[in-house]
């Protein structure tokens, strides 16, 4: 027999919490091996709406990993399942094929998922298989910091307090797990078809990017464990980290580590992060160097949104974390919502963020809420739309940070931005973007541009010489907009 590991949100064999249980308990019993499985359903993608780019880069990494496991000699199962619902019994079918009685995975917790674990619990028990599910996603798994009053925090930064002393009381949360230990290739040779070299692929699956695309996105985001911890490495031994409190919302500068793809695959551990953060940072986790100790706090963001998600469930079903905000008549233009999804609205730092978003797919942080207030509280869109796009384009789509996102920007989630507060676009890209440079790398129509007025083109340079560029006319004018939308918020609201 065999206990199986089912890999999902944990591409990796480094620090990976039921993988390392997998092993051990294989381990305990002459003549068990470990043998691994990947289960993918196009459906399943659409419903959680992968991005073609972040489904390449899950691929690439799945052929990184079963060539890691192949020189443990563990094999790895790639099956396609083409309906969501059947993959309950595709797990069991194969876990009855391997003549396991254990089958473990890491949770993950959208609902969707827990469900998905709930019905695998019950029906692998049914056939004698004990499926066991671990926390792994998170730094501080959720569950474990309260309210002096008992209560979870919606706050981040009470929230971000507790979650620095727990991990200071729990330092051996950090430990990393080793990676598991070879089969024995006598034990193994009946699992021999299962080592097959590449990862099979579906004849009718659509969800990637053209070629062109593909070989772009292999050089600037090259996928797998190895490479994860390359660039961590790289990025812990950088200067930039070290100067990250001062430059990280500067998006023409390469100010941050880039990670988010790793983390949001599992192709790196958040623990393994950390730990080696914070042993850079003299072992702390706050205070000592300035821009260690932020991008720590930084990275606390994903396991706050993660709690949030695990805490208050609702959130994924298109519902805002503030009940209140449901209230908000949103403008469902599609014209506007079109200019925004390409880069074509008129206003320079939100055209350059959508450009570079639509080229990298990956957007820097201080854009990525530039845009989300853009489009919620100039263009008066439902948020949800623009959560979806992103979720559709972006490398590193992960729903609890983006939703998280989301909800910041608009107001309606978790620890907002107050609705009063309304970013201005040209205050923040003169502000953020002070040289202009973000903006000319990405809008080439105004690269000829020189001075402020690269911020603010139409109202600087007139009419008839932005329509000699080819840049368009501003989609809405900030100072009406915004006075529309504290309208429209207060209305639903029903504030005065
Ligand atoms: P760094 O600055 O190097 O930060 C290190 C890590 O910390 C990141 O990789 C990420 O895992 C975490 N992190 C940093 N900031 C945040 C944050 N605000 N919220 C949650 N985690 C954070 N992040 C995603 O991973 N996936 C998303 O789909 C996503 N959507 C977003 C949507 C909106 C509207 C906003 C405002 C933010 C979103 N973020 C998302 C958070 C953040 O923008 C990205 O994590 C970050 O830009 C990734 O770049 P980096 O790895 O260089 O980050």
């Amino acid at each position: 027999d065999s206990v199986i590991h089912w890999f999902r949100g944990d591409l990796r064999l480094r620090d990976n919490k039921a993988l390392s249980w997998a092993d051990e308990k294989a381990r305990s019993k002459d003549g068990t091996n470990l043998v691994a499985a990947f289960f993918i359903s196009p459906e399943d993608m659409d419903a959680h709406v992968r991005s073609p780019a972040r489904v390449d880069f899950v691929l690439r990494s799945l052929q990184v990993l079963k060539d890691d496991l192949k020189a443990l000699n563990i094999p790895l199962h790639v099956g396609w399942v083409d309906k969501r619902k059947d993959m309950c019994a595709a797990v069991i079918k194969f876990a009855q094929d391997c003549r396991a009685n254990h089958i473990s995975a890491n949770i993950e917790y959208e609902v969707d998922e827990l469900r998905k674990d709930a019905k695998l619990v019950k029906e692998a028990a049914s056939c004698g298989i004990n499926y066991n599910v671990l926390h792994d996603y998170c730094a501080v798994p959720p569950g474990k910091l309260s309210t002096g009053q008992g209560k979870q925090y919606s706050v981040y930064t009470p929230w971000y307090k507790s979650w620095l002393k727990y991990l200071d009381m729990n330092r051996e949360l950090l430990d990393e797990l080793p990676i598991p230990s070879p089969n024995t290739s006598v034990a193994c040779s009946k699992y021999e078809h299962l080592f097959q070299e590449t990862i099979p692929e579906a004849p009718d699956f659509k969800k990637l990017p053209d070629k062109e695309t593909a070989v772009r996105l292999q050089d600037m985001w090259p996928a797998g464990e190895a490479k994860a911890m390359d660039r961590l490495e790289a990025w812990l031994n950088a200067k930039a980290l070290t100067d990250y409190h001062e430059n990280r919302n500067i998006p023409s500068i390469d100010g941050t580590s880039k990670l988010s793809v790793h983390f949001a695959v599992g192709t790196l551990s958040v623990r393994t992060a950390v730990r080696l953060a914070m042993q850079r940072n003299g072992n702390k986790l706050s205070g000592g160097n300035k821009g260690i100790s932020c991008w720590i706090s930084e990275v606390a963001w994903r396991d706050f949104y993660k709690h949030v998600l695990v805490n208050w469930p609702y959130v994924c079903m298109n519902k805002p974390f503030k009940p209140e905000y449901t209230n908000i008549e949103w403008d469902y233009d599609p014209e506007l919502f079109d200019r925004w999804c390409k880069g074509m609205t008129g206003c320079p730092i939100v055209d350059a963020a959508m450009r570079q978003l639509a080229t990298d797919k990956w957007m820097h942080n201080r854009c990525r809420m530039i845009v989300g207030s853009y489009l919620a509280k100039d263009l008066l869109l439902d948020w949800r739309l623009g959560e979806k796009f992103f979720m559709e384009h972006l490398i590193d789509g992960d729903f609890a940070s983006n939703n998280g996102g989301w909800g910041f920007v608009s107001s309606a989630g978790v620890d907002p931005q107050p609705y009063f507060r309304i970013f201005n676009p040209d205050l923040q890209s003169k502000k953020f973007d002070p040289s202009g440079d973000f903006i000319r790398k990405w809008v080439p129509e105004l690269r000829s541009v020189v001075g402020n007025a690269i911020h603010d083109p139409w109202s600087k340079l007139g009419a008839k010489a932005c329509t000699k560029l080819g840049y368009p006319k501003p989609a809405v004018v900030h100072g009406p907009a915004r006075e529309k939308a504290l309208a429209r918020y207060k209305a639903g609201l029903g504030r005065d």
